[in-house]
């Protein structure tokens, strides 16, 4: 460490459980965070104030209006700008700590990718708002032999867990063996999403909070402080609570090895996202944006263009197209119209 890094981090130095080495170990340390919305926000400007090497963001989505009251990295003028929030979380956190390589990557974590996303990384972090990415993240993790945090949160509540392959249950140990109830209660039956019974950012962010702290233990290379506990905690009733989880030994990911998830298998070509959207997933092939404006600027409204992302509305829909032909349409939740809508404005 140098003179500059030494003052930068001396209250976490002084901090007993992290101490010179541990931040040196910080110093040299990388995670991949996926998702950057409440807890991701969160999660990301602790890690980056914190002096983690290298984090790597990866995110699907751009920033809205609506996301402003919890994610704590966006401005107004991002949400004006329908930035991708991986470029906004990139540019706001390289301003915060110039030492960090912060890397923001526009693109929906699939299985297709998922190797690539994590490769040279030595942690996952979870800032998503669905169970399907977060078990292909645990399928990753399992495979690749890396720590994964889980983490969600919806209305007050939120709930937290770190998990080593081999060490501790998995997710899908808790969440495909009738222990269901312990991950998911109160709040996340399956339709409770943030869209639908919203959230206060100060749940993300005290759940959010603990995700961070595990991932400092574990970056700084101090194991044996991880408190290897689901941790949950309601911000509005005032209740903390932390139950210990035992590995399922007959558990289809961390002991039968079947990742169903990272093979694809789960993975539709279409998905739900959101309460009243869906997504289409890219195919692999770039698309030029600024072409595909001037294509459908005469019979379309409300066109917007950055170089990111291509917005357009045909009433009563709204369709937002990223470079790499992904695609997330506004107002329906039937994936015949999003069909529809894409081959008629994108293309087949
Ligand atoms: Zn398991």
């Amino acid at each position: 460490m140098n003179r500059e890094q030494r003052e930068k981090y001396s209250r976490q130095i002084l901090f007993a459980g992290i101490g010179e080495a541990g931040q040196e170990n910080l110093l040299e340390a990388s995670a991949v965070l996926i998702g950057c919305g409440a807890l991701g926000t969160v999660v990301a400007n602790l890690l980056v104030r914190a002096g983690v090497g290298r984090l790597r963001i990866v995110d699907r989505d751009f920033v809205e209006p609506s996301n402003l009251q919890r994610q704590t990295l966006f401005e107004e003028a991002d949400a004006r700008e329908a930035l991708p929030k991986a470029v906004a979380a990139e540019r706001r956190l390289r301003a915060i700590n110039s030492g960090v390589a912060v890397e923001g990557v526009v693109a929906d974590f699939t299985p297709r990718n998922a190797a690539e996303l994590l490769s040279g990384y030595s942690l996952i972090l979870d800032g998503t708002d669905n169970f399907e990415t977060r078990l292909l993240a645990n399928d990753a993790a399992i495979s690749f032999g890396l720590p994964w945090i889980y983490a969600a949160a919806v209305g007050s509540y939120g709930v937290t867990m770190t998990i080593r392959p081999g060490h501790t249950a998995c997710l899908a140990c808790l969440l495909e063996t009738g222990e269901e109830s312990a991950a998911h209660s109160p709040g996340f039956a399956n339709e409770a999403t943030c869209d639908t019974v919203g959230v206060l950012g100060a749940a993300a962010g005290a759940i959010a909070s603990i995700e961070a702290t595990e991932a400092i233990k574990l970056l700084a290379g101090k194991q044996e402080a991880l408190h290897g506990r689901l941790v949950s905690c309601d911000v509005w009733a005032g209740t903390f609570q932390s139950i210990r989880t035992s590995r399922n030994p007959d558990c289809r990911a961390c002991s039968r090895r079947e990742f169903i998830y990272l093979d694809g298998e789960a993975q539709p070509h279409i998905t739900m996202c959101g309460r009243d959207s869906v997504q289409i997933h890219e195919r692999g092939r770039a698309l030029d944006l600024g072409m595909l404006k001037n294509r459908l600027a005469p019979t379309v409204d409300d066109v917007r263009h950055n170089e990111f992302l291509l917005r357009f509305r045909i009433a009563p829909y709204e369709m937002t197209v990223f470079a790499d032909g992904r695609a997330i349409l506004k107002g329906t939740k039937d994936p015949a119209v999003a069909r529809s809508l894409y081959a008629r404005y994108i293309g087949a």
